[in-house]
């Protein structure tokens, strides 16, 4: 087996694009120059300015091709144009398939529903007791604060809630979340999430954060937000100032493209990390965004230079309209075998599948454990040599030495 670079042909220019991925630029104002600094840093200028109508978009982005002008006509039926002006400025014009564009820009596509398809693919809905509340798990919860985010990514699981374009109508009670939260002593973990949790004001969010914080078994809490991605204005110091009061409290954030971590965005992690909060990322596999292994191999080592532990890469879920961004499970393996040995353990994020309909996640990975029985396990390494490790329960292995193992009977 071949490491991605040693030996490559292409080894000069796939490590040019993998330095290239990895440099941090500025999004810079853009076709926003006019703007002061003051409101350009202001987080609720940036949503105040959200493109959000075709007009808009095709101002700005005159290379909209019909699809996406097609898309965007039928989008606010379906999950709702939104894009920051921060966002926007990352989206490469001349680029139809430019990785950031199809996370946000809509497409036709969207409309089509492929078979398997599902609006409610993690089967939320019927695991909810109370409204707002996912119970799947043993000991955790989801906790649903609001619908809305700072932009909306096509491929959304939740695109039947947020931005509300379907109807949803989506209402939290808080009251009875936290309740009910009080009265299961099994749940020890609490995850925000939404739409986007960072999209609160301060006092919102730390009246939440405080409620759920005063519960004796809630040990740990947690925040799923985008807002460091889309909108890094709004991880302010006061902001950071109040989150630190509810430790431990983590934060994943969802970032899929190298090109996402700018040097605003760096500088908006640090601030968290700062503040003592662990950083984790999830990423979403999604075709010509991040399914080949420079890209993905790019993003978790920028992600440590930002402070960020890669955490997950989910399968796309099998959510209505995205056949057209979801790749292959055997393109997920292999870019996870191109990571496993090749970077720092730290920089690995585990690969799942949400299994449709309900079934939780489910940890998929390259094969490493070639034969098991009672004597021995035999294991390939990265590298894909072979080797074998005794199986004793007692620790005093039955076989005498190590045999010597055929490559060819396993590979
Ligand atoms: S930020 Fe999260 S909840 Fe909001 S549209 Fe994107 S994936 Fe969905």
């Amino acid at each position: 087996m071949q490491s991605l670079f040693a030996g490559h042909a292409g080894e000069g220019l796939d490590s040019a694009k993998l330095n290239a991925l990895k440099e941090f630029h500025s999004a810079g104002k853009g076709f926003w120059s006019n703007v002061s600094d003051a409101e350009w840093s202001d987080w609720r200028w940036q949503l105040k300015n959200r493109i959000t109508t075709l007009e808009q978009l095709q101002r700005l982005l005159p290379t909209l091709t019909p699809d996406e002008y097609a898309g965007t006509v039928l989008a606010n039926h379906k999950l709702a144009l939104g894009i920051t002006p921060y966002f926007f400025n990352l989206i490469d014009p001349a680029d139809e398939n430019c990785p950031i564009r199809s996370q946000v820009v809509p497409r036709v596509q969207e409309t089509h529903v492929a078979q398997w398809e599902m609006s409610d693919p993690c089967g939320e809905d019927s695991h909810s007791p109370v409204p707002g509340l996912v119970h799947r798990y043993p000991d955790r919860v989801l906790f649903l604060v609001t619908d809305r985010c700072a932009a909306y990514c096509r491929y959304c699981t939740r695109s039947r809630m947020v931005s509300n374009a379907t109807g949803y109508d989506f209402h939290p009670e808080f009251d009875r979340q936290i309740e009910y939260i009080r009265q299961h002593e099994e749940v020890r973990d609490v995850l925000l999430s939404g739409g986007d949790p960072l999209l609160l004001s301060d006092d919102k969010l730390e009246s939440l954060l405080s409620r759920l914080r005063a519960i004796p078994h809630v040990e740990f809490l947690r925040i799923g937000t985008r807002i460091p991605i889309f909108l890094p204005q709004r991880v302010t110091p006061a902001l950071c100032a109040m989150l630190r009061k509810y430790h431990p409290l983590f934060i994943s954030v969802h970032t899929n493209h190298p090109r996402e971590l700018t040097t605003e965005v760096r500088e908006a992690l640090g601030r968290l990390a700062d503040a003592g909060i662990p950083l984790g990322n999830q990423s979403v596999l999604l075709r010509r965004v991040n399914d080949d292994p420079v890209t993905m191999r790019a993003l978790v080592q920028k992600l440590l230079m930002c402070r960020v532990k890669p955490y997950y890469i989910y399968q796309c879920d099998l959510i209505t309209g995205s056949a057209h961004l979801r790749t292959s499970v055997r393109k997920g393996l292999e870019i996870m075998e191109s990571l496993r040995g090749h970077t720092s353990g730290y920089a690995v994020p585990q690969y799942v599948i949400d299994a449709p309909g309900g079934g939780g996640k489910v940890p998929v990975n390259p094969e490493y454990v070639l034969s098991r029985n009672k004597d021995r396990v035999v294991i390939r390494n990265f590298e894909g040599r072979i080797f074998e490790y005794p199986e004793a329960a007692d620790g005093s292995p039955r076989l005498p030495r190590p045999r010597k193992i055929e490559e060819e009977e396993f590979v």
